[in-house]
């Protein structure tokens, strides 16, 4: 490739705020339109803002996770624009001295996105386009939003792709936002320019507004890139414009030329008083942010053993990973508990609304008396897995499933007994076992596995059916 690529991303996430920026209206998502408004976040003459101090605390949360500096003083400012969207014909703002400054993003492979800023502002309205008429709702206006500008840090799709997905599950995780971007609560702004392979200054860039899924981010930025290169070998130029991304066809298509800070006249928010964190402040909410989730990997990994792919997936809903801490904290063996929660507990859900709910009849207390019995040899592994099924089918704990005789040890006796009955209730496979069909002994041992409720040793079964048939 003669051509290099280079992105940055502004990045839009509403906060998990209940209530509105500037107000006491819901934030809910999907509620009938134009129900969730009032004359502050409509704007209507005479009314006042009054800033959530909640947003700001889960901004700065934001920013502390994301190794920012934390300014004690920023200011709210007017970014002018109209548009249908805006009734107020102004967004509320951050401009030149924004919450959060200088921080950074690391990826796997050690390199970091540097996070010029982040800000606070308020969402626009949502333009709903019908086949001959466009509806406005404004149940959007003024729902808490950050922006997270990187520098021109990404050189590839897969650097865009894990920073947009690392990103999303830290900012879940630490209670910021959902960030779901097909509901619009993660949206990306995709700046994207080449240059020639070598050279210093960067190319000029064009915007893609407002992605909703990386996926489509990806192929955007693919198309871009080859349309920039293909405009630079004609030796023409890139010019700086705002784009779209149509879904349909794969292209870009321009909306608008690019508009300067200029255009939106941009001035201190009268109505507002500047934006104060005290270091106190800061600290209090450092100290609630919980354990990271590449700490948490780490520990997990060091401590109890566990490989990084069992790490990482315990790791990816928050939920998850709190039952799994509470079954390690309680337990004799952590890795064992982790393998039944990624055996026998994760393929109960599918929908990603489901896996963050991990709604499970199994308390961690439960599964980690499981656990212990296993770890102290009082039931052997297949017992415990049928047992943990039950508990999840039927709420109840291992003790009350277990009978005292399940948890004595199969006796050399019983075993023997056992392996006599499947031989002779089980002709044919016995004859076809002679018959020279290894395979044919498996169904016995399988009548053993059932009638000893899976207590029985699969090896010492198998070994004995065979001294039973010679
Ligand atoms: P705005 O888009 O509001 O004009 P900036 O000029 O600060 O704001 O740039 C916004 C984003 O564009 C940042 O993420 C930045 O890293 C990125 N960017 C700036 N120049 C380039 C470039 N030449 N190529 C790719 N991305 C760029
Ligand atoms: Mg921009
Ligand atoms: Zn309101």
């Amino acid at each position: 490739m003669k051509y290099e690529l280079t992105v940055g991303l502004e990045t839009h996430i509403e906060l998990s705020t209940k209530s509105k920026m500037f107000c006491s209206c819901s934030t809910a998502f999907a509620g009938a339109p134009n129900t969730q408004c009032c004359p502050v976040c409509l704007g209507l003459p005479g009314s006042l803002p009054v800033m959530n101090r909640y947003a700001v605390e889960l901004a700065v949360m934001a920013g502390l996770a994301l190794n920012c500096k934390v300014a004690n003083t920023s200011y709210m400012d007017r970014k002018n624009y109209s548009y249908p969207d805006l009734p107020k014909a102004y967004q509320i703002s951050q401009y030149d001295v924004p919450l959060c400054i200088g921080g950074y993003l690391e990826l796997q492979s050690g390199k970091k996105i540097r996070i010029t800023r982040i800000h606070i502002e308020e969402d626009a309205g949502k333009l709903v386009h019908k086949e001959k008429e466009t509806l406005i709702d404004y149940n959007r206006c003024g729902v808490p939003l950050i922006e997270i500008v990187t520098e021109p840090d990404f050189c590839t799709v897969d650097e865009v792709r894990e920073y947009v997905e690392t990103l999303q599950h830290l900012m879940r995780y630490i209670g910021v936002s959902d960030c779901r971007m097909q509901e619009g609560s993660m949206r990306c702004d995709v700046n994207v320019s080449v240059r020639l392979k070598g050279t210093d200054a960067l190319g000029t860039r064009t915007e893609i507004k407002n992605m909703n899924s990386v996926a489509n981010m990806v192929r955007a930025i693919e198309y871009e890139y080859t349309r920039q290169c293909e405009l630079l070998e004609k030796e023409q130029s890139v010019t700086q414009d705002t784009l779209r991304y149509v879904e349909e066809t794969g292209k870009t298509s321009p909306m608008r030329s690019k508009e300067d800070a200029r255009d939106y006249r941009f001035f201190r928010e009268p109505d507002l008083l500047s934006v104060s964190v005290s270091d106190e402040e800061i600290k209090a909410i450092k100290d609630k942010i919980p354990e990271l989730p590449k700490d948490k990997i780490k520990r997990y990994i060091q401590t109890f053993g566990l490989t990084e792919a069992d790490a990482n997936h315990l790791i990816k809903y928050r939920r998850i990973s709190e039952y799994f801490d509470e079954v390690a904290r309680l337990s004799k063996s952590p890795k064992t508990g982790a393998k039944f929660i990624i055996g026998q507990m994760f393929s109960l859900f599918s929908t990603e609304a489901q896996k963050e709910a991990f709604a499970v009849r199994v308390t961690p207390e439960s599964l980690a008396t499981l656990v212990n019995l296993l770890a102290d040899g009082k039931i052997n592994s297949n017992l415990a897995k049928t047992t943990l099924e039950q508990m999840l089918i039927t709420g109840k704990s291992a003790d009350e499933l277990l009978s005292a005789e399940d948890m004595a040890a199969l006796s050399e006796a019983d075993l023997d007994s056992l392996c006599k009955r499947a031989v002779e209730s089980n002709t044919g496979a016995v004859a076809d076992y002679k018959g020279g069909k290894e395979k044919a002994i498996m169904a016995l041992v399988g009548f053993v596995m059932r009638e000893s409720r899976g207590k029985a040793n699969p090896e010492s079964a198998k070994e004995k059916l065979k001294e039973i048939i010679k």
